[in-house]
Protein backbone atom coordinates (compact mmCIF):
# COMPACT_ATOMS: atom_id res chain seq x y z
CA UNK A 1 0.00 0.00 0.00
CA UNK A 2 1.25 3.40 -0.92
CA UNK A 3 1.52 6.46 1.69
CA UNK A 4 0.84 9.60 1.00
CA UNK A 5 2.78 11.90 3.39
CA UNK A 6 1.23 15.65 4.12
CA UNK A 7 3.06 18.27 5.80
CA UNK A 8 1.59 21.24 7.18
CA UNK A 9 -2.16 21.13 8.17
CA UNK A 10 -2.88 24.38 7.61
CA UNK A 11 -5.54 26.09 4.71
CA UNK A 12 -4.91 23.64 2.38
CA UNK A 13 -2.89 20.51 3.98
CA UNK A 14 -5.77 19.97 6.26
CA UNK A 15 -8.45 20.15 3.19
CA UNK A 16 -6.21 17.56 1.41
CA UNK A 17 -5.64 14.93 3.90
CA UNK A 18 -9.49 14.91 4.96
CA UNK A 19 -10.28 14.50 1.40
CA UNK A 20 -7.78 12.02 0.31
CA UNK A 21 -8.35 10.56 3.75
CA UNK A 22 -12.10 9.83 2.60
CA UNK A 23 -11.33 8.81 -1.16
CA UNK A 24 -8.23 6.50 -0.27
CA UNK A 25 -7.80 6.05 3.62
CA UNK A 26 -11.24 5.31 3.95
CA UNK A 27 -11.21 2.03 1.81
CA UNK A 28 -7.65 0.99 2.69
CA UNK A 29 -6.56 2.32 -0.82
CA UNK A 30 -3.54 3.99 0.33
CA UNK A 31 -1.99 5.09 3.77
CA UNK A 32 -2.34 9.19 4.32
CA UNK A 33 -0.46 10.63 6.96
CA UNK A 34 -1.12 14.35 8.06
CA UNK A 35 2.45 15.71 9.87
CA UNK A 36 1.76 19.04 11.58
CA UNK A 37 3.89 20.66 14.52
CA UNK A 38 0.70 21.94 16.27
CA UNK A 39 -1.71 19.94 17.93
CA UNK A 40 -4.78 22.31 16.76
CA UNK A 41 -5.60 23.65 13.29
CA UNK A 42 -7.32 27.14 12.98
CA UNK A 43 -7.88 28.63 10.39
CA UNK A 44 -5.02 31.52 9.80
CA UNK A 45 -7.08 34.19 8.17
CA UNK A 46 -8.93 34.16 12.04
CA UNK A 47 -6.06 34.96 13.69
CA UNK A 48 -6.40 38.62 14.05
CA UNK A 49 -9.41 37.95 15.92
CA UNK A 50 -7.87 35.60 17.96
CA UNK A 51 -5.12 38.48 18.72
CA UNK A 52 -7.96 40.77 19.62
CA UNK A 53 -10.62 38.45 21.50
CA UNK A 54 -13.16 38.82 19.12
CA UNK A 55 -12.70 34.69 18.28
CA UNK A 56 -12.08 32.58 21.15
CA UNK A 57 -9.90 29.54 19.76
CA UNK A 58 -10.37 27.22 22.29
CA UNK A 59 -13.84 26.96 20.44
CA UNK A 60 -12.88 27.40 16.70
CA UNK A 61 -9.83 25.37 16.48
CA UNK A 62 -10.15 21.69 14.94
CA UNK A 63 -8.25 18.73 16.57
CA UNK A 64 -5.89 17.19 14.07
CA UNK A 65 -6.34 13.70 15.79
CA UNK A 66 -10.08 13.90 15.91
CA UNK A 67 -10.27 15.16 12.68
CA UNK A 68 -8.07 12.38 12.05
CA UNK A 69 -10.24 9.67 13.21
CA UNK A 70 -13.23 11.10 11.54
CA UNK A 71 -11.70 11.05 8.24
CA UNK A 72 -9.76 8.31 7.63
CA UNK A 73 -6.22 9.13 7.76
CA UNK A 74 -3.36 9.11 10.37
CA UNK A 75 -1.67 11.97 12.62
CA UNK A 76 1.34 12.63 13.87
CA UNK A 77 2.54 15.84 15.48
CA UNK A 78 5.86 17.05 14.50
CA UNK A 79 7.94 19.85 12.94
CA UNK A 80 9.54 19.05 9.73
CA UNK A 81 13.10 19.60 9.65
CA UNK A 82 14.99 17.38 7.38
CA UNK A 83 14.01 15.80 3.86
CA UNK A 84 15.89 12.64 2.00
CA UNK A 85 14.94 12.42 -1.54
CA UNK A 86 16.59 9.27 -1.97
CA UNK A 87 15.68 7.45 0.73
CA UNK A 88 12.36 8.82 0.36
CA UNK A 89 11.76 10.09 4.25
CA UNK A 90 11.13 13.00 6.34
CA UNK A 91 12.41 13.93 9.52
CA UNK A 92 11.13 15.08 12.11
CA UNK A 93 12.72 16.93 15.64
CA UNK A 94 12.12 15.70 18.98
CA UNK A 95 9.78 17.07 21.09
CA UNK A 96 10.34 18.27 24.25
CA UNK A 97 8.09 19.67 27.28
CA UNK A 98 8.10 22.84 28.84
CA UNK A 99 10.89 21.34 31.42
CA UNK A 100 13.22 20.05 28.38
CA UNK A 101 12.29 16.58 29.26
CA UNK A 102 12.38 14.43 25.82
CA UNK A 103 8.93 12.98 24.86
CA UNK A 104 9.78 12.11 21.34
CA UNK A 105 12.71 11.20 19.72
CA UNK A 106 13.47 12.29 16.27
CA UNK A 107 11.44 10.49 13.47
CA UNK A 108 11.75 9.29 9.87
CA UNK A 109 9.07 9.18 8.00
CA UNK A 110 8.67 6.68 4.62
CA UNK A 111 6.59 8.19 1.93
CA UNK A 112 5.45 7.16 -1.61
CA UNK A 113 4.11 10.59 -2.36
CA UNK A 114 5.10 13.32 -0.18
CA UNK A 115 2.99 17.22 -0.39
CA UNK A 116 4.46 20.26 1.39
CA UNK A 117 1.85 22.53 2.70
CA UNK A 118 3.84 24.71 5.39
CA UNK A 119 2.29 27.70 4.53
CA UNK A 120 4.80 31.13 5.17
CA UNK A 121 5.60 32.93 8.57
CA UNK A 122 6.31 37.12 8.17
CA UNK A 123 8.81 38.29 6.49
CA UNK A 124 10.68 41.22 8.76
CA UNK A 125 13.07 41.67 5.80
CA UNK A 126 16.10 41.78 8.77
CA UNK A 127 14.87 44.87 9.87
CA UNK A 128 16.68 45.04 13.20
CA UNK A 129 14.95 44.64 16.55
CA UNK A 130 12.02 43.62 14.68
CA UNK A 131 12.04 40.08 15.99
CA UNK A 132 12.75 41.08 19.49
CA UNK A 133 9.77 43.50 19.93
CA UNK A 134 7.58 42.91 17.51
CA UNK A 135 4.52 40.47 17.81
CA UNK A 136 4.20 38.69 14.46
CA UNK A 137 0.80 37.29 13.78
CA UNK A 138 2.03 33.67 12.48
CA UNK A 139 0.36 31.43 14.47
CA UNK A 140 -2.51 30.79 17.46
CA UNK A 141 0.48 30.98 20.05
CA UNK A 142 1.41 34.52 19.06
CA UNK A 143 -2.20 35.43 17.96
CA UNK A 144 -2.53 34.41 22.10
CA UNK A 145 0.39 36.59 23.15
CA UNK A 146 -0.78 39.87 21.35
CA UNK A 147 -4.17 39.04 22.88
CA UNK A 148 -2.80 38.75 27.01
CA UNK A 149 -0.35 41.57 26.37
CA UNK A 150 -3.24 43.50 24.68
CA UNK A 151 -5.13 42.94 27.96
CA UNK A 152 -2.69 43.76 30.08
CA UNK A 153 -2.39 47.30 28.54
CA UNK A 154 -6.03 47.77 29.08
CA UNK A 155 -6.15 46.37 32.45
CA UNK A 156 -3.17 48.98 33.53
CA UNK A 157 -5.10 51.68 31.25
CA UNK A 158 -8.32 51.09 33.34
CA UNK A 159 -6.78 51.61 36.67
CA UNK A 160 -4.03 53.92 36.39
CA UNK A 161 -3.35 57.42 35.29
CA UNK A 162 -2.86 56.47 31.59
CA UNK A 163 -4.03 58.65 29.05
CA UNK A 164 -3.91 56.33 26.31
CA UNK A 165 -2.92 52.99 24.61
CA UNK A 166 -0.99 53.04 21.48
CA UNK A 167 -0.53 49.95 19.57
CA UNK A 168 1.51 50.42 16.28
CA UNK A 169 0.85 47.80 12.71
CA UNK A 170 3.51 48.04 10.36
CA UNK A 171 2.22 47.03 7.04
CA UNK A 172 -1.30 48.21 5.29
CA UNK A 173 -1.77 44.87 3.83
CA UNK A 174 -5.52 43.00 4.52
CA UNK A 175 -4.06 42.05 8.02
CA UNK A 176 -2.80 44.98 9.14
CA UNK A 177 -5.93 46.49 8.05
CA UNK A 178 -8.22 43.60 9.31
CA UNK A 179 -6.35 44.04 12.41
CA UNK A 180 -6.44 47.74 13.16
CA UNK A 181 -10.36 47.88 12.50
CA UNK A 182 -10.76 44.63 15.06
CA UNK A 183 -9.00 46.48 17.44
CA UNK A 184 -11.76 49.38 17.93
CA UNK A 185 -14.05 46.82 17.57
CA UNK A 186 -12.36 45.15 20.89
CA UNK A 187 -12.50 49.04 22.42
CA UNK A 188 -16.25 49.51 21.50
CA UNK A 189 -16.97 46.05 24.13
CA UNK A 190 -14.38 46.15 26.12
CA UNK A 191 -16.08 49.81 27.49
CA UNK A 192 -19.05 47.47 28.63
CA UNK A 193 -17.05 45.32 30.35
CA UNK A 194 -15.26 47.04 33.22
CA UNK A 195 -13.16 49.08 30.88
CA UNK A 196 -15.16 52.10 31.26
CA UNK A 197 -12.47 54.44 30.73
CA UNK A 198 -11.86 52.76 27.25
CA UNK A 199 -12.90 54.12 24.13
CA UNK A 200 -12.08 55.19 20.21
CA UNK A 201 -10.19 58.13 21.84
CA UNK A 202 -7.92 56.70 24.21
CA UNK A 203 -7.09 53.36 21.87
CA UNK A 204 -4.40 54.68 19.55
CA UNK A 205 -3.41 52.72 16.70
CA UNK A 206 -1.09 53.81 13.47
CA UNK A 207 -0.83 51.76 10.79
CA UNK A 208 2.84 52.24 8.85
CA UNK A 209 3.39 51.47 5.43
CA UNK A 210 6.37 51.13 3.28
CA UNK A 211 4.53 52.13 0.12
CA UNK A 212 2.53 54.92 -1.36
CA UNK A 213 -1.28 53.25 -0.76
CA UNK A 214 -2.91 50.76 1.33
CA UNK A 215 -3.62 47.53 0.46
CA UNK A 216 -0.76 47.93 -2.97
CA UNK A 217 -2.04 44.36 -5.01
CA UNK A 218 -5.19 45.69 -4.75
CA UNK A 219 -7.03 49.11 -6.87
CA UNK A 220 -6.42 52.28 -5.66
CA UNK A 221 -10.65 52.35 -5.33
CA UNK A 222 -10.25 49.92 -2.71
CA UNK A 223 -7.08 51.41 -1.01
CA UNK A 224 -9.00 54.73 -0.92
CA UNK A 225 -11.83 53.41 0.94
CA UNK A 226 -9.58 50.94 3.25
CA UNK A 227 -8.11 54.87 4.14
CA UNK A 228 -11.10 56.46 4.54
CA UNK A 229 -12.70 53.76 7.12
CA UNK A 230 -9.49 52.96 8.79
CA UNK A 231 -9.58 56.94 9.42
CA UNK A 232 -13.06 57.40 10.67
CA UNK A 233 -12.57 54.41 13.03
CA UNK A 234 -9.49 56.69 14.62
CA UNK A 235 -6.74 54.89 12.70
CA UNK A 236 -3.96 56.96 12.27
CA UNK A 237 -2.54 55.63 8.48
CA UNK A 238 0.98 56.77 8.09
CA UNK A 239 1.67 55.72 4.35
CA UNK A 240 5.22 55.82 2.42
CA UNK A 241 6.81 55.66 6.00
CA UNK A 242 9.12 52.82 5.65
CA UNK A 243 10.52 51.01 9.38
CA UNK A 244 14.06 51.01 9.66
CA UNK A 245 14.27 49.87 13.02
CA UNK A 246 12.21 48.47 16.32
CA UNK A 247 13.46 49.37 19.89
CA UNK A 248 11.45 48.67 23.18
CA UNK A 249 8.56 50.34 22.66
CA UNK A 250 9.31 52.54 19.70
CA UNK A 251 9.40 52.31 15.76
CA UNK A 252 12.09 54.27 13.88
CA UNK A 253 11.34 55.23 10.23
CA UNK A 254 12.97 55.60 7.82
CA UNK A 255 12.98 60.04 8.57
CA UNK A 256 14.34 59.31 11.69
CA UNK A 257 11.57 59.46 13.31
CA UNK A 258 10.35 57.75 16.33
CA UNK A 259 6.86 56.32 17.31
CA UNK A 260 6.25 55.26 20.99
CA UNK A 261 4.37 52.36 21.12
CA UNK A 262 2.54 50.11 23.96
CA UNK A 263 2.81 47.07 21.93
CA UNK A 264 4.29 46.37 17.91
CA UNK A 265 2.94 44.04 15.54
CA UNK A 266 4.78 43.33 12.00
CA UNK A 267 2.82 42.29 9.11
CA UNK A 268 4.59 43.20 6.28
CA UNK A 269 4.98 41.03 3.88
CA UNK A 270 5.62 36.68 4.23
CA UNK A 271 8.52 34.37 2.95
CA UNK A 272 8.62 30.75 2.98
CA UNK A 273 10.32 29.18 6.43
CA UNK A 274 14.03 28.81 6.01
CA UNK A 275 14.30 25.30 6.50
CA UNK A 276 12.92 24.80 2.41
CA UNK A 277 16.73 26.07 1.33
CA UNK A 278 17.95 22.66 2.70
CA UNK A 279 15.95 20.59 0.98
CA UNK A 280 17.68 20.44 -2.13
CA UNK A 281 14.62 21.52 -3.89
CA UNK A 282 14.56 24.82 -6.49
CA UNK A 283 13.36 27.60 -4.23
CA UNK A 284 13.07 31.48 -5.30
CA UNK A 285 14.11 34.35 -2.94
CA UNK A 286 11.48 33.87 -0.77
CA UNK A 287 12.04 30.38 0.03
CA UNK A 288 9.10 29.19 -1.76
CA UNK A 289 9.40 25.99 -3.73
CA UNK A 290 9.55 26.46 -7.08
CA UNK A 291 6.81 23.93 -8.76
CA UNK A 292 5.59 22.91 -12.40
CA UNK A 293 1.97 23.80 -13.44
CA UNK A 294 0.82 19.99 -12.08
CA UNK A 295 1.52 21.21 -8.27
CA UNK A 296 4.60 18.69 -8.61
CA UNK A 297 7.83 20.48 -7.66
CA UNK A 298 10.40 21.08 -10.53
CA UNK A 299 12.87 19.00 -9.08
CA UNK A 300 10.97 15.55 -8.23
CA UNK A 301 7.81 14.02 -9.64
CA UNK A 302 6.64 12.86 -6.01
CA UNK A 303 6.95 15.83 -4.15
CA UNK A 304 3.68 18.15 -4.52
CA UNK A 305 3.59 21.80 -3.01
CA UNK A 306 0.43 23.49 -2.44
CA UNK A 307 -0.13 26.81 -0.78
CA UNK A 308 2.01 29.73 0.77
CA UNK A 309 5.16 27.51 0.44
CA UNK A 310 4.32 26.45 -3.62
CA UNK A 311 5.94 29.16 -6.42
CA UNK A 312 3.90 28.96 -9.46
CA UNK A 313 4.10 31.03 -11.88
CA UNK A 314 1.23 32.29 -14.11
CA UNK A 315 0.52 32.53 -17.42
CA UNK A 316 0.65 36.69 -16.99
CA UNK A 317 4.03 35.83 -15.52
CA UNK A 318 2.61 36.90 -11.97
CA UNK A 319 3.28 33.95 -8.91
CA UNK A 320 -0.35 32.28 -7.41
CA UNK A 321 -0.44 34.88 -4.34
CA UNK A 322 -0.46 33.27 -0.91
CA UNK A 323 -3.60 33.08 0.06
CA UNK A 324 -6.49 31.44 1.85
CA UNK A 325 -8.09 31.05 -1.71
CA UNK A 326 -4.88 29.82 -4.06
CA UNK A 327 -4.26 26.98 -0.89
CA UNK A 328 -8.00 26.28 -1.26
CA UNK A 329 -7.87 25.35 -5.16
CA UNK A 330 -4.48 24.15 -5.39
CA UNK A 331 -5.65 21.43 -2.47
CA UNK A 332 -8.74 20.50 -4.81
CA UNK A 333 -6.24 19.99 -7.82
CA UNK A 334 -3.45 18.53 -5.66
CA UNK A 335 -5.77 15.73 -4.89
CA UNK A 336 -6.86 15.22 -8.41
CA UNK A 337 -3.53 14.59 -9.34
CA UNK A 338 -1.96 12.34 -6.53
CA UNK A 339 -5.05 10.19 -7.64
CA UNK A 340 -4.57 10.53 -11.45
CA UNK A 341 -0.47 9.81 -10.56
CA UNK A 342 -1.36 6.37 -8.50
CA UNK A 343 -3.81 5.27 -11.73
CA UNK A 344 -0.87 6.16 -14.06
CA UNK A 345 -3.09 8.56 -15.58
CA UNK A 346 -1.95 12.19 -17.05
CA UNK A 347 -1.78 14.85 -14.52
CA UNK A 348 -3.80 18.37 -15.46
CA UNK A 349 -2.58 21.42 -14.90
CA UNK A 350 -3.69 23.86 -12.05
CA UNK A 351 -4.96 27.17 -12.98
CA UNK A 352 -6.01 29.51 -10.20
CA UNK A 353 -9.08 31.42 -10.29
CA UNK A 354 -8.78 34.64 -8.70
CA UNK A 355 -12.58 35.23 -6.93
CA UNK A 356 -11.31 38.85 -6.11
CA UNK A 357 -9.98 40.27 -2.27
CA UNK A 358 -11.78 41.52 0.19
CA UNK A 359 -10.94 42.87 3.29
CA UNK A 360 -12.77 43.13 6.41
CA UNK A 361 -12.89 45.92 9.25
CA UNK A 362 -14.68 44.21 11.64
CA UNK A 363 -18.38 45.02 12.31
CA UNK A 364 -18.00 48.40 10.72
CA UNK A 365 -17.57 47.25 7.06
CA UNK A 366 -16.05 45.42 4.63
CA UNK A 367 -14.58 46.30 1.15
CA UNK A 368 -13.15 44.88 -1.72
CA UNK A 369 -13.62 43.45 -5.10
CA UNK A 370 -15.27 40.41 -7.20
CA UNK A 371 -13.92 38.40 -10.14
CA UNK A 372 -15.37 36.10 -12.42
CA UNK A 373 -17.69 35.65 -15.23
CA UNK A 374 -20.67 37.08 -13.53
CA UNK A 375 -18.73 40.65 -12.76
CA UNK A 376 -17.45 40.42 -16.66
CA UNK A 377 -14.04 41.05 -14.91
CA UNK A 378 -13.36 43.26 -11.23
CA UNK A 379 -16.16 44.63 -9.82
CA UNK A 380 -16.15 47.12 -6.60
CA UNK A 381 -18.17 45.76 -3.70
CA UNK A 382 -18.59 46.90 -0.44
CA UNK A 383 -21.39 46.94 2.77
CA UNK A 384 -23.31 43.67 3.66
CA UNK A 385 -22.81 41.28 0.04
CA UNK A 386 -18.95 42.17 0.66
CA UNK A 387 -19.37 41.01 4.34
CA UNK A 388 -21.37 37.78 3.31
CA UNK A 389 -18.38 36.66 0.60
CA UNK A 390 -16.03 37.76 2.83
CA UNK A 391 -17.59 34.97 5.50
CA UNK A 392 -18.79 32.15 2.79
CA UNK A 393 -14.46 32.07 2.49
CA UNK A 394 -14.41 30.43 5.88
CA UNK A 395 -17.62 28.36 5.52
CA UNK A 396 -16.31 27.23 2.55
CA UNK A 397 -13.33 26.28 3.84
CA UNK A 398 -15.39 24.39 7.17
CA UNK A 399 -17.24 22.79 4.61
CA UNK A 400 -14.25 20.90 2.90
CA UNK A 401 -13.61 19.80 6.53
CA UNK A 402 -16.47 18.93 7.86
CA UNK A 403 -19.03 18.56 5.44
CA UNK A 404 -21.98 21.17 4.97
CA UNK A 405 -24.13 19.46 7.53
CA UNK A 406 -21.40 19.28 10.04
CA UNK A 407 -21.09 23.39 8.94
CA UNK A 408 -24.76 24.25 9.49
CA UNK A 409 -24.29 22.77 13.20
CA UNK A 410 -21.29 24.78 13.71
CA UNK A 411 -23.16 27.52 12.64
CA UNK A 412 -26.47 26.88 15.06
CA UNK A 413 -23.79 26.38 17.95
CA UNK A 414 -21.82 29.49 16.64
CA UNK A 415 -24.95 31.48 16.98
CA UNK A 416 -26.19 29.96 20.63
CA UNK A 417 -22.74 30.89 21.93
CA UNK A 418 -23.29 34.44 21.04
CA UNK A 419 -26.39 34.24 23.47
CA UNK A 420 -24.73 32.52 26.31
CA UNK A 421 -20.88 33.88 25.91
CA UNK A 422 -19.48 37.60 26.54
CA UNK A 423 -19.01 39.19 23.25
CA UNK A 424 -14.95 38.97 23.36
CA UNK A 425 -13.01 36.83 25.10
CA UNK A 426 -12.03 38.56 28.09
CA UNK A 427 -9.29 36.40 29.82
C1 LIG B 1 -3.96 37.47 10.01
C2 LIG B 1 -4.08 36.91 8.61
C3 LIG B 1 -5.20 37.21 7.84
C4 LIG B 1 -5.33 36.66 6.56
N1 LIG B 1 -6.46 36.93 5.85
C5 LIG B 1 -6.64 36.37 4.63
C6 LIG B 1 -7.84 36.59 3.90
O1 LIG B 1 -8.72 37.34 4.34
N2 LIG B 1 -7.99 35.97 2.69
C7 LIG B 1 -7.02 35.13 2.19
O2 LIG B 1 -7.21 34.58 1.09
N3 LIG B 1 -5.87 34.90 2.86
C8 LIG B 1 -5.65 35.49 4.07
N4 LIG B 1 -4.49 35.25 4.77
C9 LIG B 1 -3.46 34.38 4.15
C10 LIG B 1 -3.84 32.91 4.38
O3 LIG B 1 -4.02 32.67 5.76
C11 LIG B 1 -2.76 31.99 3.84
O4 LIG B 1 -2.54 32.30 2.48
C12 LIG B 1 -3.17 30.52 3.94
O5 LIG B 1 -3.42 30.16 5.29
C13 LIG B 1 -2.08 29.62 3.36
O6 LIG B 1 -2.44 28.29 3.51
P1 LIG B 1 -1.32 27.17 3.64
O7 LIG B 1 -2.04 25.87 3.72
O8 LIG B 1 -0.30 27.35 2.60
O9 LIG B 1 -0.58 27.48 5.01
P2 LIG B 1 -1.14 27.67 6.48
O10 LIG B 1 -2.60 27.81 6.51
O11 LIG B 1 -0.31 28.72 7.10
O12 LIG B 1 -0.77 26.26 7.15
C14 LIG B 1 0.55 25.84 7.31
C15 LIG B 1 0.54 24.71 8.33
O13 LIG B 1 1.84 24.13 8.37
C16 LIG B 1 2.24 23.93 9.70
N5 LIG B 1 3.71 23.99 9.70
C17 LIG B 1 4.49 25.04 9.39
N6 LIG B 1 5.78 24.70 9.44
C18 LIG B 1 5.82 23.40 9.80
C19 LIG B 1 6.87 22.48 10.00
N7 LIG B 1 8.16 22.82 9.86
N8 LIG B 1 6.55 21.23 10.39
C20 LIG B 1 5.26 20.84 10.56
N9 LIG B 1 4.22 21.69 10.36
C21 LIG B 1 4.50 22.94 9.98
C22 LIG B 1 1.57 25.05 10.48
O14 LIG B 1 1.41 24.71 11.85
C23 LIG B 1 0.22 25.18 9.74
O15 LIG B 1 -0.75 24.33 10.32
C24 LIG B 1 -4.32 35.81 6.04
C25 LIG B 1 -3.19 35.53 6.82
C26 LIG B 1 -3.06 36.07 8.09
C27 LIG B 1 -1.83 35.75 8.92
Amino acid sequence: MKTIVIVGGGAGGLELATSLGEKLGRRKKARVILIDRNSTHLWKPLLHEVATGSLDDDIDAVSYRAHAKNHHFEFQQGTLNGLNRERKTVTLAPIYNADNELLVDERHIAYDTLVLAIGSKSNDFGTPGVAQHCIFLDSAEQAKIFHQRMMELFLKFANNNEKEVHIAIVGGGATGIELSAELYNTAKHLHHYGFGKLNNTSLKVTLLEAGERLLPALSERISAAAQKELQALGVEVRTGTPVTEAVENGLITKDGDTLYADLMVWAAGVKAADIIKTFGLTTNRLNQIEVRETLQSKDDDDIFVIGDCAALMQADGKLVPPRAQAAHQMATACKKNILAQLADKPLKPFVFHDYGSLVSFSKFGTVGNLMGNLTKGSMFVEGKIARIVYLSLYRMHQAALHGCFKTGLILLVGSINRLLRPSMKLH
